[in-house]
């Protein structure tokens, strides 16, 4: 999953971050408000972490500009501002959630499995294809009941184009799904973890497709096999 972090405070933003990229996913951080309305116009998150005391742009406006252009993407609020009209405030702005600084990770890091389930699979932790089986917020895999040996990028991968089986997704997609700005994947990059992610998938039942010239497929193998490029 690909989540912003829009968080002032650099120690608390490296916690997060690291917190986040230990958990799988592409984490960009950006320190200031109008940097987080930029990269929420430019780029496709999963989840927005939000702080509201944020130099440039409040978080609040932040959070009303998204939720004005019709975005509906889950939005976890960190603050250091406490107190009941305050929560409400920000709840009825858009916010998903609301965590109060200074927090435990363990407890931030529940709150985010919790809004990524029920924005990836609509509250379904799992995902079935054919004899594959993904457990999102664990991120785990099997096939029938034998756990696959996934790498993050692997399981990043196999769970970008599980959400959308049965329909094509794109380089830029898969790309999109994985990366974050301090860790570029190129070309080749994205053909190794296919590559890789192919052979980990060898008598599953199910395969990633190539489509030419617009991305893969993840399908059950039909008697055609899958592309083995
Ligand atoms: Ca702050």
């Amino acid at each position: 999953m690909r989540i912003l972090l829009a968080e002032d405070d650099p120690s608390i933003a490296e916690g997060i971050c690291g917190s986040l990229r230990h958990g799988g996913h592409a984490v960009d951080h950006v320190s200031s408000g109008n940097l987080a309305d930029a990269a929420l116009r430019d780029h496709s998150y999963d989840l927005l972490v939000l702080d509201l005391g944020l130099p440039a742009l409040d978080g609040s406006e932040v959070l009303r500009r998204l939720r004005s252009r019709g975005a509906g993407l889950p939005v976890l609020v960190v603050t250091a501002r406490d107190g009941l009209p305050e929560r409400i405030r920000v709840l009825d702005l858009g916010a998903d959630d609301y965590l109060v600084k200074p927090f435990a990770l363990s407890e931030f890091e529940a709150r985010v499995r919790a809004l990524l389930r029920r924005a990836s699979s609509n509250g379904m932790p799992e995902l079935q294809v054919g004899r594959l089986r993904l457990d999102l917020p664990g991120h785990r895999a099997w096939v029938d009941s034998t756990p696959l040996e996934l790498t993050a990028r692997e399981f990043g991968l196999l769970e970008a184009l599980a959400l959308r089986a049965e329909r094509v997704t794109s380089r830029a997609q898969l790309i999109e799904a994985l990366c974050d700005w301090d860790q570029d994947l190129t070309d080749n990059g994205l053909d190794i973890a296919i590559h890789r992610l192919r052979r980990k998938l060898q008598g599953s039942g199910t395969g990633v497709r190539t489509i030419r010239g617009l991305g893969y497929l993840l399908e059950e193998a039909g008697e055609s096999g899958t592309d083995p490029a």
